[in-house]
């Protein structure tokens, strides 16, 4: 419980504020450690950690692995999920851990003192046994280990836009490199110029208003 507490005390440093979410994070990243008989925090890249939302919860796991989206050890993928999916690079185990669908339910039975629901979860979910709190399967990755992790250096330019793209993520289309965008999977597009001005900050409207560039 010493290292939870240690753990906990990092994650609300870098948040300002301790919340049942990071308590959640922290919780998954502890038992990881112990499915993968992994030593964690990790001091190296050997674990890498997918998780399935970003905020408070991402940030309790990122503490609890030294997993971090700047070392390339974490990568967060927006499903609105409070899981995340742990894998040992060394040997290609991955489990997914999620929480317990009764684990909200059930952390009020944990903490009585608790004055309202929320302090109910904080507490609750640092005194729940990982059986009650927490659900971890083993899982295979859709992509292999190598793809997933690329290799440095790799570098390509897509044809149509002519942007650089990295760690192999471009696309081979009847014989032509893309990016994922250009290859019809993107995010978002350039807005025309009179509806760009309509998104525009407030302070910015006493300025005559430039037509925004394509990028
Ligand atoms: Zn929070
Ligand atoms: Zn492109």
């Amino acid at each position: 419980m010493d290292r939870m507490q240690h753990l906990l005390a990092e994650s609300s440093a870098l948040h300002r504020h301790l919340c049942p979410r990071q308590v959640l994070g922290v919780r998954m990243g502890m038992l990881a450690a112990e499915r993968l008989g992994m030593e964690l925090p990790q001091d190296d890249k050997r674990l890498l950690t997918l998780v399935e939302t970003d905020g408070c919860f991402a940030d309790g796991v990122a503490v609890a692995t030294n997993c971090w989206v700047g070392r390339r050890t974490l990568r967060v993928l927006d499903y609105g999920k409070m899981a995340a999916t742990f894998v040992d690079t060394l040997t290609g185990q991955a489990i997914r851990i999620h929480p317990h669908p009764r684990a909200r339910g059930m952390a009020r039975g944990f903490a009585p003192e608790a004055g309202d629901r929320w302090q109910g979860y904080l507490l609750g979910y640092q005194r729940m046994p990982n059986h009650l709190l927490l659900v971890d399967q083993r899982v295979i990755l859709q992509q292999s280990l190598e793809r997933l992790l690329s290799r440095p250096g790799a570098r390509a330019v897509c044809q149509v836009c002519g942007e650089e793209i990295i760690n192999e993520r471009e696309l081979l289309h009847e014989g032509s490199v893309l990016c994922r965008p250009c290859a019809g999977e993107s995010y978002c597009w350039p807005a025309a110029a009179g509806m760009a001005q309509t998104v525009r900050p407030a302070s910015s409207q006493d300025r005559l208003p430039t037509p925004s560039p394509a990028h």
